[in-house]
């Protein structure tokens, strides 16, 4: 019903895509959960999350920051930044693993990732 508006971001797509081809079953968006994780392995108990660099602070090329209305942007930046700290900490501590894929590293986040569900498996 509501696929088109609930599927995510591109670099989330992409990530999902890849996923789907290795092979990989996986919740989306898990509500119940900390942060509510793009990607959610239950019975693994990993939650993904794809992070656009901008949004969530990261100090790379891809995070090019508009020059106008700094003052309103940097603090919603910082608010996710700690957000993200605190969602990070509740799944730990609640005893699920959590992977950050960002960005301006797809790939390289993707192939830890898959390294990882092997391990896993
Ligand atoms: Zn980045």
């Amino acid at each position: 019903m509501s696929r088109i508006r609930s599927t995510g971001s591109e670099p989330e797509l992409k990530v999902r895509h890849v996923l789907s081809e290795a092979g990989f079953r996986y919740r989306l968006h898990a509500k119940d959960l900390p942060g509510k994780p793009d990607i959610v392995f239950r019975r693994l108990r990993l939650a993904v999350f794809v992070h656009g660099c901008f949004w969530h602070g990261h100090i790379c090329r891809e995070a090019k920051r508009p020059r106008s209305n700094l003052k309103y942007w940097s603090p919603k930046i910082l608010g996710n930044m700690a957000r993200d700290l605190r969602t990070s900490h509740r799944l730990r501590a609640a005893g699920w693993s959590c992977f950050v894929i960002r960005e301006c590293s797809i790939e390289t986040g993707l192939s830890r990732l898959l390294r990882k569900l092997a391990s896993l498996r």
